[in-house]
């Protein structure tokens, strides 16, 4: 499952998943020109590469003003 990323806020670059070395089921979004992005740490250690990703796309996806709560 492939969630759409945004373009980044501050460049309008395009972002990716990274993957992290350790543990390879944690990932962040990095924008590929500024490499501003998501944390990634806070990624569930237990959790799956795709609700991992899921979890840092949503993060990465929202913006000011879509809060949802
Ligand atoms: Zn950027």
């Amino acid at each position: 499952m492939a969630t759409d990323l945004k373009p980044c806020p501050f460049c309008g670059g395009k972002a990716e998943y990274e993957q992290f070395a350790n543990p390879k089921t944690s990932y962040s979004v990095k924008c590929t020109v500024c490499r501003c992005g998501t944390y990634g740490w806070d990624c569930p250690s237990t959790g799956t590469h795709d609700g991992n990703k899921a979890m840092q796309a949503e993060r990465w996806n929202r913006r000011k003003g879509e809060l949802t709560n």
